[in-house]
């Protein structure tokens, strides 16, 4: 985690600027908690909160995260260390059908990878919805009762009509003035099971000619005979998400409930089910306040967890955490580091319009986290080999060269690589042409290159095969211009390869990753995503690298020098056998 003490001063922005106008009005005092969420007679037991400030991040366990939520991690976390806050994190599982346990841990996984944790002084403040369902059947009740709810049983197809539209206003259900006595014994009767899915709904009595479709009444509990996977089949009236969120927010004590753009006509309907339910006696003010910014469109990506779980489903990528995948487990696993996803975060920032983010932007962010940190290795992703002809002659038979190069070159104190240069090494097929196009200054029939941390060498000329592709260079060293010996420097030469040794290099398969969309904007207007796929996201080819690697670890990062970054892969690195995933280039190359 950054040093508050001397991390850079974060810029504001109006989420910010509100939680300091609240904290400097007393706005938020009063707030009674010590980690166990409730209703306003059990928090009235407690002692005053001692965060200044509670935020929530609210998944639903029906997916893996992806970037957009890492936006909403960092945001929500990092607010409340910003203002000696907490941040919950809340399974927010009140939908059965599609929720599970797998990405209940999934998603406890990518938040404490980013570095956030919601254990705080000793207390974990990671909540369930789905331990709030009787508190929710109390709170609807009370509403039937007062008057401010009714059981509809009007068909779908009838409420949906009834609804009106932006210009006309909705037509009062026949049953929205029901005896309240009346909706009580239904909605009883619902939790028992006595009705069918979709015969009758909870809904609020707002009202019908709202200029808010939102407040025409809002369905409040729907009817599901779904095993829910901690509550197992304990309910078969599930709430719904607008009714459901603010209490759980309330329940919680948070104070800013941060959302996206999309929820901000649902705000009207926050406010007026909380103030009823803190009228009512069963919740503590002062009440949680909604605030919304804008989701993170980021260019060329999916960012929709229904859309992810069908590329994973239809088997177009290989799991939640396929390295084409724009899901904090496919981030990980292609190499981007938590530093990476928090450096983006913050630079990104929070607004209140909608925007589309470039690509750039997150792999600018990537690269100025990876470049301090990565060793250097050198690789060869396409390689042919090139034969030193005059090497018994210069070095003498049987013998290798030892060569090194830094670690890292601006950190010496990181120290040498060692590695050997030998007759024949293996080179880049792109570093060799015979007839070199003008600007080249690599290997070609009389040029003259360096092997990086090497010998000066001069290209002879190359074996071709009968298709024509090059089968093996040639090439003579020139004497004692070896990197770091004296004179080295007195031959001058415009080009510097990167090589690998035949002697000890090591051979290692290597993933390189393209867009998984053509498209900027896949998903863009209702298009079929599926037919804007790359077919060619994916290229694995056979490569060398140099033999400092061998030990890495799955999961460490590298820049093959020329090349760009790499990762060793969390699943298939293992074994002694080398697998790396390519993360980015070295330059923005989209
Ligand atoms: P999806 O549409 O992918 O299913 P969601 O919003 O339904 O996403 P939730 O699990 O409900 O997924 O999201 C949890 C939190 O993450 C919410 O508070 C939501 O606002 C936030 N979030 C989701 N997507 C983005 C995004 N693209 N940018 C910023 N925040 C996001
Ligand atoms: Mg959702």
């Amino acid at each position: 985690m950054p040093n508050p003490e001397t991390a850079p001063a974060k810029a504001s922005n109006f989420l910010r600027q509100i939680i300091e106008a609240d904290l400097a009005s007393g706005a938020l005092q009063g707030r009674h908690f010590a980690g166990q969420p409730g209703d306003a007679a059990a928090l009235a037991q407690a002692p005053l909160d001692a965060a200044r400030i509670r935020t929530r991040f609210p998944p639903e366990p029906n997916g893996y995260l992806h970037i957009g939520h890492a936006k909403s991690i960092c945001l929500n976390f990092g607010l409340a260390g910003d203002y000696g806050g907490v941040c919950h994190l809340r399974l927010d599982d009140t939908n059965p059908e599609k929720e599970s346990q797998e990405y209940v841990d999934a998603i406890r996984d990518a938040v404490r990878w980013l570095g956030f944790d919601w254990v705080s002084a000793g207390v974990s403040h990671e909540y369930f919805a789905s331990d709030y369902f009787d508190f929710m059947w109390r709170a609807a009740c009370a509403l039937i009762e007062a008057g401010l709810a009714y059981v509809d049983e009007q068909s779908a197809e009838d409420m949906r009509r009834n609804r009106g539209s932006l210009t006309e206003p909705g037509v009062p259900s026949p049953w929205r003035d029901r005896p309240a006595a009346e909706s009580l014994q239904r909605f009883r009767e619902m939790r028992e099971g006595l009705h069918a899915e979709g015969s009758m709904v909870l809904r609020a009595r707002i009202d019908m000619a709202s200029p808010n479709l939102n407040l025409r009444d809002p369905a409040l509990y729907r009817i599901r005979f779904a095993h829910h996977h901690r509550t197992g089949d304990r309910w078969c009236i599930y709430p719904m998400y607008t009714f459901a969120h603010p209490i759980e927010d309330a329940l919680e004590r948070i104070t800013h409930s941060l959302c996206t753009l999309e929820f901000e006509d649902q705000r009207p309907f926050y406010d007026w089910l909380l103030e009823h339910l803190a009228a009512l006696g069963l919740l503590e003010r002062p009440l949680p306040r909604q605030y919304e910014f804008a989701r993170l469109n980021l260019a060329s990506l999916i960012t929709s967890k229904r859309k992810l779980a069908q590329l994973v489903a239809e088997g177009r990528v290989k799991g939640w955490d396929d390295p084409r995948l724009p899901t904090i487990a496919g981030l990980r696993r292609r190499g981007y580091t938590p530093g990476a996803l928090r450096l983006f975060a913050e630079r990104i920032g929070v607004s209140k319009s909608d925007s589309w983010i470039d690509y750039s932007v997150l792999e600018g962010a990537l690269r100025d986290d990876l470049d301090p940190q990565a060793p250097r290795a050198m690789a060869v992703l396409d390689p042919v080999p090139l034969v030193l002809d005059n090497w018994d002659e210069v070095i003498g038979a049987g013998r290798l060269e030892a060569c090194q190069a830094p670690v890292h070159p601006h950190q010496p104190e990181r120290g040498q690589r060692d590695f050997q240069l030998g007759p024949r090494v293996w080179i880049e097929r792109s570093d060799f042409e015979f007839e070199p196009p003008k600007g080249f200054f690599r290997l070609y029939p009389g040029g003259r290159v360096r092997l990086k941390y090497g010998y000066v060498v001069e290209c002879t000329g190359a074996e071709r095969a009968s298709d024509g592709s090059v089968l093996e260079v040639h090439a003579r060293i020139v004497p004692d211009t070896r990197s770091g010996t004296p004179g080295a420097a007195a031959v001058k030469v415009k080009g510097v390869i990167s090589w690998v040794g035949a002697a000890d290099g090591l051979a290692a398969e290597v993933r390189l990753y393209d867009r998984l969309f053509l498209a900027d904007q896949p998903d863009a207007g209702g298009a079929d995503f599926l037919q804007a796929l790359n077919p060619d996201s994916l290229r694995v080819v056979q490569a060398w690298v140099e033999p400092s690697v061998a030990a890495a670890a799955p999961g460490t990062s590298f820049q093959f020098e020329r090349h760009g970054y790499f990762v060793t892969d969390s699943r298939d690195h293992v074994g002694g056998r080398l697998v790396f995933n390519r993360t980015t280039g070295l330059r923005d190359g989209r």
